[in-house]
């Protein structure tokens, strides 16, 4: 079938709500079933890209149209990084749905994780001329899942240092105000239209439709954000002006066992 299912019922009796409920539902179930129908195709797409990119290198050297050197195979170990970068996005999306998404909770010293995240990052933001920086305020301890918290705050910097022009600069700013925890990402970038801000925690969406990816990213990494942050009972949000950049803010509830 479609995979729609009505009942009928005239009346506004009980039976009449009953199967008005199960009509609702059942709607619901389609739109679900219509989600993950897309969700296929756009996973099938995503892994594509960068796939045929290796074909194409690979197919390249046989045809002798390209040397197989260092450049050649710096390339190919791009693409298959990417690769495995949407795989395993793909894997704590689909533990995160299925309810699944363990955290690890312990005392975290927070300007540590910080550190964590400027020093994983720094190497980009210096490869684009982009000026990263950070500060803390507060308690430092937090009760959270360090890992995951850096995750989350690494995807945010990340993107901002890919959105970022050169000259321009990203800070990261947190603080404890009474057992939450508030980290912002602030960038000088190319911001991001209103019509857009809701969009861009969507799965796979991004802005750039052409999916060249020079920018190299999933389209996964704010989805997994907002389920990391939702799994710690905090939130995510975001404001932009086009053309002068974007803060994105993290509020997390970190109160101890
Ligand atoms: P991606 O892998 O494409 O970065 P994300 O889910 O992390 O996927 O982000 C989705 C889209 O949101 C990006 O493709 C980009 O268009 C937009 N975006 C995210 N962060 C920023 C930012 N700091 N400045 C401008 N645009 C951004």
């Amino acid at each position: 079938g479609d995979g729609t299912a009505r009942v009928d019922v005239r009346g506004r009796d009980e039976i009449g709500r009953l199967a008005a409920a199960f009509n609702a539902m059942s709607s619901r179930r389609a739109q679900l079933e219509d989600l993950r129908k897309s969700m296929v195709s756009d996973v099938a797409h995503e892994l594509r890209t960068p796939l045929s990119n290796i074909r194409g290198w690979l197919e390249a050297t046989q045809d002798g149209i390209v040397a197989p050197d260092p450049a050649l195979v710096a390339s190919l170990l791009e693409e298959a990084a990417l690769l495995q970068h949407i795989i395993d996005d793909l894997q704590d999306l689909a533990v995160a749905d299925a309810g699944e998404l363990a955290l690890h909770k312990e005392p975290v010293h927070v300007p540590d994780v910080l550190d964590q995240v400027t020093t994983a990052q720094r190497s980009n933001a210096d490869a684009a001329g982009v000026r990263l920086t950070a500060g803390f305020d507060g308690e430092p301890e937090a009760y959270a899942d360090p890992m995951r918290l850096r995750q989350a705050i690494g995807n945010i910097v990340s993107n901002a240092v890919r959105h970022t022009p050169p000259g321009g600069e990203v800070s990261l700013r947190a603080r404890m105000t009474d057992g939450e925890l508030v980290i912002e990402v602030a960038d000088t970038g190319v911001g991001i239209a209103p019509e857009h801000l809701p969009l861009v925690f969507e799965r796979f969406w991004r802005v750039d439709k052409s999916r060249t990816r020079r920018t190299g990213g999933s389209g996964l990494g704010l989805p997994i954000v907002r389920k990391l942050v939702e799994a710690h009972g905090g939130s995510v949000s975001a404001t932009s002006t086009p053309g002068q950049g974007s803060v994105f803010t993290l509020r997390i509830p970190t109160t101890g066992p």
